[in-house]
């Protein structure tokens, strides 16, 4: 790391919402003035003695945390290299991550005195998150979801009814996550006074990356403390799957001016072939999706292309602006592990260490685990996003309860 971060977080993104020549907001005027008033309302109430009190005893009391960190030592001898440990973000409240920022979210639109909140959601997790906000605050709660992922994730279709969310099917182009953003896009335009759009990544026009990767950031704020306490120094290298890019910028923020390695891991998928993977930021070119300029899979027209992972929460074209930045600067480095990896890390990681990891969070799992024996030495933390609860239908009955089977499925 050459270039000094020291004053990164305060000048990025700029009073435009950039990350350098990413972000931005290319939306049309109605929904900008609307985009305007969420950036007023988050820079002043957010800043407020009472709305940090307010969310820092939720975070407590609710969503308990601080989530542990946890030194993988069967998996570390296992692999025969580097230490690995684990930010567990799995144990946060609704078993991923993504409760920091819907948190964050409700309690900024119970501030702004709005009724519903309205979303997407892909693995469901965004999903389940919101509505645990909504139900928290008493807000009514929307969330659009393609019928390709409301059958793969069925139980987080009912926890989400349960929590007294409505579920709108997506029944147009793949049926997936990106389909789905623009149901909620559009649901959310026809009533932007009573409601507010609450996106499940730090994706989208400004202020959403911004404002995600802050609420996002007590990840990184917490491992740092407990790993020089743990250890009494830093890992070498933090590690995190990257979808949009929330998980990976929440733990990478607290680590961005230390001399520690930053690796995103993409869905390499069944082949790199365009529509067989989600690795965005390692063969995307700079596009505009969703309101946002970022690095984006295309088509040759320059259409956002079809994506496929094995993990439904990283089936995404774009990636967050703040990554795209930080990967032209040699900040971040993004590699990738395919559905085979991932599925052989997942079992692993549940047989080896008592842990069922979600689909998403097994993609860094499983690049860590050749990563640790590459490296020989030294410490690797991982982000685990969140739990595998919700994937364990989906993955025994197509591919079975180990390796073996998997392949023997697959062939
Ligand atoms: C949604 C999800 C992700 C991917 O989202 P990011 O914004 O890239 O973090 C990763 N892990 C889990 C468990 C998820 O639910």
């Amino acid at each position: 790391m050459t270039k000094d971060y020291s004053r990164y977080p305060d000048q990025h993104p700029d009073s435009t919402g950039h990350f350098g020549a990413y972000g931005g907001s290319y939306i049309p005027p109605e929904l900008q003035q609307e985009m305007d008033k969420i950036t007023d309302a988050y820079l002043t109430i957010s800043k407020t003695h009472r709305f940090i009190e307010e969310l820092r005893s939720i975070r407590t009391h609710y969503q308990g945390r601080p989530t542990p960190i946890y030194h993988a030592d069967r998996l570390s001898k296992m692999c025969g290299g580097s230490q690995i440990y684990l930010k567990r973000e799995d144990l946060n409240h609704t078993g991923a991550h993504k409760l920091n920022h819907c948190m964050g979210e409700g309690l900024l639109a119970k501030y702004m005195g709005k009724k519903k909140l309205i979303a997407e959601t892909g693995a469901g997790q965004h999903g389940v998150a919101l509505a645990t906000a909504a139900a928290y605050f008493g807000l009514e709660c929307e969330i659009h979801m393609g019928e390709v992922d409301i059958i793969k994730e069925a139980p987080n279709v009912i926890r989400m009814k349960l929590l007294g969310a409505t579920v709108v099917p997506v029944s147009f182009g793949l049926r997936t996550l990106k389909e789905a953003v623009d149901s909620a896009f559009q649901a959310y335009l026809k009533d932007p006074v009573n409601s507010i759009y609450c996106i499940g990544s730090v994706v989208g026009p400004h202020p959403f990356p911004m404002m995600v990767r802050d609420f996002q950031a007590i990840v990184g704020i917490e491992s740092r403390a407990q790993f020089l306490e743990m250890t009494g120094s830093l890992p070498d290298v933090v590690c995190a799957c990257v979808g949009g890019g929330s998980n990976a910028m929440g733990i990478f923020s607290g680590f961005i001016n230390d001399p520690v390695k930053l690796i995103g891991v993409e869905p390499g998928g069944r082949s790199l072939n365009l529509g067989d993977h989600a690795a965005t930021a390692t063969f995307g070119r700079p596009g505009i999706i969703h309101g946002f300029k970022c690095y984006l899979l295309q088509d040759e027209k320059g259409e956002p292309a079809p994506v496929y992972s094995i993990a439904s929460g990283l089936d995404y074209p774009g990636v967050g602006p703040e990554h795209s930045l930080l990967k032209d600067e040699g900040r971040i480095s993004y590699e990738i592990a395919d559905d085979v990896e991932t599925l052989d890390a997942f079992y692993t990681l549940s047989s080896v260490e008592g842990i069922i990891p979600a689909l998403e969070s097994a993609h860094a799992v499983a690049y860590c685990m050749k990563y640790a024996k590459e490296m020989k030495h030294g410490s690797i933390l991982i982000n685990l996003s969140g739990r595998g609860d919700k994937d364990l239908g989906f993955v025994t009955e197509n591919y079975g309860f180990n390796i073996d089977e998997a392949k023997k499925s697959m062939a």
